[in-house]
């Protein structure tokens, strides 16, 4: 007996690929009704899919489509037969623009409510509104175009680590809660009461094991849980491209992972950038104040402590550091807009005292705030430290010195920006290397690893381990792109002494040390490779290479600024027969 299956052909082509050399063609189409024209004796149907839009036309010598079109809605989901004809009305904004299906046949294949918002590239829907309707806010070309686009970066990293030999591996989920870093999320236990896993942080010890293992080459792009203090555009749970090597050094890091930034930005901007600058932690923070700065512009820090003392103003003199930058072109701000800006650095959230000003007028002349104190000659000096021309405004802070870096960056930043100097079409990559691998906690009284507690000390700083920790410089190192670290990485440790040492060092006893990371110790006794890695955040270098700021803009379904995801309403409350079951009592 022959078996008739009945195919239900839904479209022959997409919404976005019919032009004029498809006329006079039969398609059928599905899609969205994204915009309905009722002219009375002709309707026009914006459909939309993922691809594109298609316009839809009825007319009168069909008056039963006519009128079956008339009821349809925005967002019913239609499918549509007829033939391709040539518009009257072309649209040139539109690939399909010089085309139009005269449709044949209809059918609703679903019906919609009114969307809450509109789904168009500029929408009425405020953000809350759209997490909560997500699904409909990704059928908008923003964010439509963003998880492409997020799409072709992980393909285009795959692909290029696969071709240097990485071998995908997926490393737990459930693991145990360390105490380092940020703050774990825990899951309960429900087979073992009162015990409990914790999401990872990142896949550290994981990939490191696998270099005991052999694995050689890792990489991963993985999902990574944290449960800090939320920041603005900070996500609880995020993705890093995780990778591991075994048998390098770090030079041979900073060349692979080089290697795939400057892929990425040739293969999606075209852009082919010679070798990063590589500048060290200590360099990053004497000229910029920060140790992921944006080199996209200038206006690097000079230093005036020894300039601006000893000459009468008492403000300056009681100060660990005086620095300055030289912002270009702002010689003619007018007394208002510098007001504006000291306000600005008063802020809680940068917490400057004040803000001394030195116009570096076009003349030659300076017209500073401190001119009852400071000579022209003392200004001149002031403007060859940092670099400032005829035209520049020179903006100085003073405090103690890890606070005035703090605050003068972020007004280099503030500057860069209003002055539009942040191009999001312009990259600047570099590596910051050589970071401190300790550094001191003023809460706790003790020391913290800056990057992780199994970065190694670089071999020409370790005999400073036992008589200055805080000296010892690591074999550690970030990717910084434009003002944003997209990566960060270490040499490890493989030696089993010097990772009890280094725990020892963080405030950790043996019997704590051997708790928390005795694993990872006892494979070092096995044989463990010298190895090192790094990861990259992926939501973050996601958004800047498309030239954006907004993580959240580039992630399916992101939790808000509270951690809250307002769609499926989590975190939410359990029953309490899960909490039983899980040993778990709620204590208000
Ligand atoms: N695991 C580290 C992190 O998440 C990266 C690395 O050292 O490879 O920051």
């Amino acid at each position: 007996m022959l078996l008739k299956i009945l195919i239900k052909m839904y479209r022959t082509h997409t919404c976005g690929e019919l032009n004029a050399n498809h006329i006079g063609q039969a398609v059928t189409l599905s899609g969205w009704v994204q915009k309905i024209r009722d002219l009375g004796a002709v309707i026009f149907i914006d459909l939309r899919d993922r691809y594109g839009i298609t316009q839809l036309s009825f007319n009168e010598n069909n008056r039963d489509l006519l009128e079956q079109a008339r009821k349809l809605g925005r967002e019913f989901v239609i499918q549509a037969k007829g033939k391709v004809v040539e518009r009257a009305s072309k649209n040139p904004k539109l690939p399909t623009g010089d085309i139009e299906i005269l449709v044949e046949e209809l059918e609703v294949l679903n019906e919609s409510e009114i969307p809450p918002f509109t789904i168009e590239d500029e929408t009425d829907g405020g953000e809350e509104l759209r997490m909560k309707y997500r699904y409909l806010d990704i059928r908008r070309n923003p964010v439509k175009n963003n998880l492409i686009f997020r799409s072709k970066v992980t393909q285009l990293v795959r692909n290029y680590l696969a071709d240097q030999g990485f071998i995908d591996v997926e490393t737990p989920y459930l693991i145990k809660s360390t105490p380092e870093g940020a703050r774990d999320f825990v899951v309960p236990s429900r087979m073992h009461p009162g015990h409990f896993y914790a999401l990872p942080q990142s896949p550290q010890t994981f990939k490191q094991l696998l270099m005991v293992g052999g694995m050689d080459k890792y990489m991963q792009i993985v999902k990574c849980f944290r449960d800090e203090d939320l920041r603005a555009d900070r996500q609880p749970e995020f993705t890093q491209i995780d990778c591991e090597m075994a048998f390098i050094e770090q030079e041979d890091i900073l060349q692979t992972f080089e290697g795939l930034t400057k892929h990425l930005l040739k293969e999606i901007h075209g852009i082919e950038i010679a070798d990063f600058p590589r500048i060290s932690y200590e360099e990053a923070m004497r000229r910029y104040g920060n140790d992921k700065p944006d080199i996209r512009f200038g206006m690097e820090f000079g230093d005036l402590t020894e300039a601006a003392k000893g000459k009468g103003f008492n403000v300056f003199d009681q100060q660990e550091a005086i620095l300055g930058i030289a912002v270009p072109g702002a010689a003619t701000y007018t007394r208002k807009q510098i007001d504006k800006i000291t306000d600005w650095v008063k802020r809680p959230q940068i917490g400057a005292k004040g803000m001394v000003y030195v116009k570096y007028n076009e003349d030659g002349s300076f017209k500073s705030s401190v001119d009852k104190f400071y000579s022209q000659d003392d200004l001149s000096e002031w403007a060859k430290i940092t670099g400032a021309n005829p035209g520049d405004l020179i903006l100085v802070l003073s405090g103690n010195l890890d606070a005035t870096r703090a605050q003068l960056s972020a007004l280099r930043m503030e500057m860069a920006e209003r002055l539009g100097l942040r191009k999001p079409d312009e990259f600047a990559p570099l590596w910051v290397v050589d970071f401190p691998l300790l550094e001191w906690d003023e809460d706790t009284g003790r020391y913290h690893a800056m990057h992780h507690p199994f970065t190694a000390p670089k071999p020409e700083d370790a005999h400073l381990l036992d008589t200055e920790p805080g000296k010892v410089r690591a074999n550690a190192y970030d990717l910084v792109l434009n003002g944003n670290e997209i990566g960060g990485g270490s040499i490890r440790i493989h030696d089993k002494a010097m990772q009890a040492k280094m725990l020892n060092l963080l405030g950790f006893s043996d019997e704590e040390a051997q708790k928390q990371f005795g694993f990872l110790m006892n494979a070092f006794q096995y044989g463990a490779p010298p190895h090192g890695g790094i990861a990259f955040g992926l939501d973050r270098l996601v958004a800047i290479l498309g030239g954006q700021e907004t993580i959240r803009d580039f992630i399916a379904f992101p939790k808000n600024n509270a951690g809250r995801d307002v769609m499926i309403d989590a975190p939410d409350t359990i029953s309490q027969e899960q909490l039983d079951e899980l040993h778990l009592r709620i204590v208000e």
